[in-house]
């Protein structure tokens, strides 16, 4: 590969805070690629003082593996390449002490929060718990703790929602267990206020490097400037037209206090795109024109302009899953391609239902990349809330996960007195169970049955310090979790299905350690690993098959073909995301700049919503991007035709 001259400038400017602002497929995440082994093997940086930050685990993976065949395995295996949370959980680990927390803490995960504010608001409605989540979760992420956020508050209201932060805190702290959240928060926070501490990361880290910028938001951009601010060494490279997650916090405004806060930054744009033939580059410029930008840059290809656009008219969501099968059938006949080469991307999960149908139906190999789907497998979180409670019995949410799964017949009546004594004694449910005194009030059945549980729990813990892959297989035969499974699922079908997903888990523990081969992988590790993990990856790239993922998840990839579909008006842009356009459209032309060689578009006359039939608009952005480089296809095809045809 021959780097362009701003490339080059980019790798080779080590001396200083550096941002790199850059249009999509410019190469960004080939710069810091190039410029991690440049600093490696010219400059002679340590491995182990570089860190880089990617925006998935899957992006850090890939990056590593692109380095690793340029540099040696061994070297490649120092650097830190991880998410911000996975870095947030290392200074975690290696700052206990100074955070005040035991080693054996538990991390919960959303649907873990969800059921203790449940318990703290004593309210049932799933959108209110969902919503007071969040305010925390941003809380947590404008570095507020609840002291302060009760401070600011005005209304009463708010101060209700302060009051049940507080409570949500304090429940934490018992238990000794962090949310997702407090990954970033504490960290940033301990930083914030121990310069010791902050000197120590601050030499330990000689140059950081930042991808998908335009994603951070205020706590990410506090811990880069905690983390670089002695040496100010770091590279961050991003696009202001691709900033997709301000629903999660993220900030263009970190691109301008960037040149506050470091009058010496160095900017460097790329605007050579080497992904995107001509027109789909020419489409995606048009569109976001009409964006406003942190700093004019405009992308050029000197790849071939590349065939029309076309545009698919559908009647129905039914036939537009139907005449994309069927394009990618003939368009993949036509060029000899294979499936791995198409992707379909949407604006919002459900979508994908309708196409799964079929593709399944034209017997069409695909894989949808979704988040946490093996995650939250039932039998997937049973295995990982036994291990979460064998390693803090203190985790109540383990303990009352888990606690009839395999059932022992310990009713709601016992485990409300389990509750009661655990509030009076203000100890967890693990040890309220486990005390005598508890034998009073319950029938003696219940209480053996109890008694058999917290044996069990204390025998698999004296087990914890061997393998992990040997825990887990221990854990599912004493538990005789296999025949409770086969007993209590409905069907046959079922069961394997959780078979193989118990199979998926030690598998991928198994593949976790031989990558983690010189780095520890005791339990708690591979439990934290896993949490972090959730997007888990079950698709091998070798494999042959159409790729289905939302617009979101689609960043920082590309494919040859890319279909986009659901282009309506109320789908994209999303009848909920109206009063934010400009982020839509920077939505829009994230899918529009993962293709290669060629863009599809699709829409649906008629969709039906929350079981609604509406009829619908062509998108907006669909008129925004250049006429003569759009071929709207006509719909020939017979009313209810299309049906008989599959
Ligand atoms: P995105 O904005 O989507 O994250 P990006 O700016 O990170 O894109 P990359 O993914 O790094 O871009 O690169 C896009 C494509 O261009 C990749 O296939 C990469 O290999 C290729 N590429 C980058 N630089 C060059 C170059 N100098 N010569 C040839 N190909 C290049
Ligand atoms: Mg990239």
């Amino acid at each position: 590969m021959n780097l362009n001259v701003n490339q080059k400038k980019a790798i080779h400017y080590v001396s200083g805070p550096c941002l790199i602002l850059a249009g999509a497929g410019s190469g960004k995440t080939q710069v810091i690629i190039k410029k991690i082994i440049y600093l490696i093997s010219q400059c002679h940086l340590n491995p182990n003082s570089i860190f880089a930050i990617t925006f998935t685990n899957k992006a850090a993976k890939e990056m590593r593996n692109r380095i690793s065949d340029k540099l040696s395995h061994n070297i490649t295996k120092m650097i830190t390449i991880s998410t911000f949370h996975s870095l947030g959980l290392r200074i975690v680990k290696s700052e206990l002490n100074a955070l005040n927390i035991c080693s054996n803490f538990s991390i919960f995960d959303e649907q873990d929060q969800i059921t203790v504010l449940k318990d703290i608001t004593k309210k049932n409605d799933r959108t209110f718990l969902k919503k007071v989540r969040i305010m925390i979760s941003n809380w947590k992420n404008k570095l507020i703790n609840s002291y302060n956020a009760k401070i600011r508050a005005k209304s009463i209201i708010e101060k209700k929602y302060c009051r049940y932060y507080e409570l949500y805190e304090i429940y934490l702290k018992s238990c000794n267990i962090l949310d997702f959240d407090d990954l970033i928060f504490l960290p940033t926070l301990l930083l914030k206020n121990n310069e010791l501490l902050r000197e120590k990361w601050q030499n330990k880290i000689k140059y950081l490097l930042v991808d998908e910028y335009q994603d951070t938001n205020f706590i990410q951009y506090e811990l880069i400037k905690l983390l670089s601010k002695s040496n100010k060494n770091f590279t961050l490279v991003g696009d202001d037209d691709q900033s997709i997650y301000s629903w999660r916090g993220a900030r263009l405004n970190n691109f301008s206090l960037l040149k506050l806060d470091y009058p010496e930054l160095k900017i460097i744009k790329l605007e050579h795109n080497y992904r995107s033939s001509g027109r789909i580059l020419k489409a995606a410029n048009f569109l976001i024109e009409n964006n406003p930008h942190f700093l004019q840059k405009k992308l050029f290809s000197n790849l071939e302009y590349g065939p029309i656009i076309n545009i698919i008219p559908a009647r129905n969501e039914e036939e537009e899953a139907i005449l994309v099968s069927k394009k990618i059938l003939n368009h993949k006949l036509i060029n000899s391609s294979n499936y791995r080469d198409y992707s379909v991307l949407y604006r919002s999960n459900y979508q994908v239902k309708v196409f799964e149908k079929v593709l399944i139906n034209f017997k069409i190999p695909y894989y949808v990349v979704t988040r946490s789907s093996f995650f939250s497998r039932p039998e997937i979180r049973d295995l990982l809330a036994y291990l979460k409670l064998m390693l803090n019995s203190n985790d109540d949410i383990a303990f009352l996960k888990i606690i009839n799964r395999p059932s022992r017949g310990i009713g709601e009546k016992t485990l409300k007195k389990i509750k009661s004594w655990s509030i009076y004694k203000k100890i967890s449910l693990f040890d309220a169970s486990n005390s005598n005194e508890l034998k009073s009030f319950l029938s003696s059945r219940s209480f053996n049955a109890l008694q058999n549980f917290i044996i069990l729990i204390k025998e698999l813990k004296e087990n914890i310090f061997i393998k992990p892959i040997m825990v887990l297989d221990n854990l599912i035969s004493t538990i005789k979790y296999e025949s409770w499974l086969l007993k209590n699922l409905k069907n046959f079908k079922l069961y394997k299905i959780s078979l193989n997903n118990m199979h998926s888990l030690l598998n991928w523990i198994s593949e976790l350690i031989q990558s983690n081969k010189n780095k520890s992988n005791t339990l708690s590790d591979i439990i934290y690993q896993f949490i972090l993990h959730n997007e888990l990856e079950e698709e091998n790239p070798e494999d042959d098959k159409l790729q289905l993922m939302t617009l979101h998840a689609s960043k920082g990839l590309e494919f040859p073909y890319v279909f986009m579909i659901g282009m309506e008006e109320g789908i994209l842009p999303h009848y909920s995301s109206l009063n934010n356009i400009d982020e839509e459209r920077r939505l829009t032309y994230v899918g529009i700049t993962r293709a290669k060689k060629e863009l599809f578009f699709s829409y649906s006359k008629i969709r039906c919503q929350y079981g609604e039939v509406i009829y619908t608009v062509p998108s907006r952005f669909l008129l925004e991007l250049p006429k003569n480089d759009l071929l709207w296809k006509k719909n020939n095809v017979q009313k209810n035709n299309f049906l008989k045809k599959i």
